[in-house]
């Protein structure tokens, strides 16, 4: 047998439904369908780990699953060409944990399509700390980059500064040699960690948190963000004529309570990111960049550790916005 978080769906006695997560003992005949078996060393606690190991709706799609949006092993067998036993591998998202067993477990049986070797300048243990949140961060850096975006043009605005996404995003950011201004409700208890991991400045979330003027004063060449809502809004408002901010996250909420004044008078531009569907290559190339772009050290000063059984606490704590950075699990420790 192995251990592994199994979220289950109850309906009470008058019919409504709830989710509860339970550290559970399967075997390999409950793994489903996949052409890569694993032996899981490492997952993470990312944002909608919390949710699946809360009970919340959104993340889990079919029931019982395993929960864990991240998973990184060995492989321990393989019907596929690219990938032998022994391989140390990666997989982010790709329905893992939301409609496929996930990697908060001993054993995954995973569809190898987006899978990826594990870097060797990383190793397991990093690869799973920077997580999706971490490849989340990349993405965006790499769209950024694609709009032509230097350190010349100007300052770049993180918001959700402290959490995962980020956290990454800043070290990344600062380490190719951008001024990096790092949006924070955490101001007095975080702001020390936001500047070691290279932000220039840190401001108060509640600036960007409140409905703005549709249009502001220029500030920034481009704004990664992870909150959405009023906080993008304003976000947009306050781009340099061309800029870019990158969309890929809904800590504050799922709406966008603005109006196209940005985009038709500043020429700005709105880049949506999604890890979960990314594609293979887009994925390796993220993945190498993350092998030379990210500071190793300071990677390891963002991540904590947790055993398996502790990820339910960290979860809560997530929820909550207690955690800073990344959490890594250790799922054999
Ligand atoms: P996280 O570690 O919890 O970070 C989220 C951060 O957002 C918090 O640490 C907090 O930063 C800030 N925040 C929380 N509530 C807020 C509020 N009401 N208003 C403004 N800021 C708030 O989570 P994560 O794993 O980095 O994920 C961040 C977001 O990105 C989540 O919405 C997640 O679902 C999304 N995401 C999307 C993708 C994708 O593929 N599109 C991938 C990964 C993550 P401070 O304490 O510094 O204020």
């Amino acid at each position: 047998t192995f251990k592994a978080w199994l979220v289950d769906k109850q309906a009470d006695a008058s019919g409504n439904a709830s989710q509860t997560a339970t550290l559970s003992d399967l075997t390999d005949a409950d793994l489903g369908p996949g052409d890569v078996d694993l032996d899981v060393h490492w997952s993470s606690i990312n944002y909608k780990d919390g949710l699946a190991l809360m009970g919340r709706p959104g993340v889990v799609r079919s029931w019982p699953l395993i929960a864990g949006i991240d998973a990184v092993g060995t492989v321990t067998s393989s019907d596929t060409d690219r990938f032998a036993t022994g391989d140390e591998v990666l997989l982010n998202g790709a329905g893992l944990g939301e409609n496929r067993h996930g990697g908060l477990a001993e054993r995954a049986r995973v569809v190898s399509a987006s899978l990826v070797k594990v870097p060797e300048a990383l190793g397991g243990k990093r690869a799973a700390a920077i997580g999706t949140a971490g490849f989340t961060a990349m993405l965006s850096v790499l769209a950024v980059e694609r709009h032509g975006v230097t350190p010349n043009d100007g300052p770049v605005l993180v918001t959700g500064a402290a959490g995962g996404v980020g956290s990454i995003a800043i070290a990344v950011l600062a380490r190719l040699g951008f001024e990096v201004v790092a949006s924070t409700g955490r101001v007095d208890s975080q702001g020390d960690y936001l500047r070691r991991l290279g932000a220039n400045s840190v401001i108060d979330r509640v600036e960007l948190s409140d409905a703005g003027k549709p249009l502001q004063s220029q500030k920034y060449a481009a704004v990664i963000d992870a909150v959405g809502s009023t906080t993008l809004v304003n976000a947009l408002a306050q781009l340099n004529y061309g800029g870019i901010a990158t969309a890929c996250g809904l800590a504050q909420g799922a709406d966008l309570p603005g109006t196209v004044m940005p985009f038709i008078l500043r020429g700005v531009t709105l880049a949506g990111i999604n890890s979960v569907e990314a594609p293979l290559a887009l994925r390796e190339e993220a993945w190498a960049r993350l092998a030379t772009d990210l500071d190793a050290g300071l990677l390891d000063e963002l991540t904590t550790e947790i055993a398996l059984a502790h990820a339910r606490n960290a979860a809560e704590q997530i929820l909550r916005g207690e955690l800073h950075g990344r959490t890594v699990v250790n799922v054999r420790g």
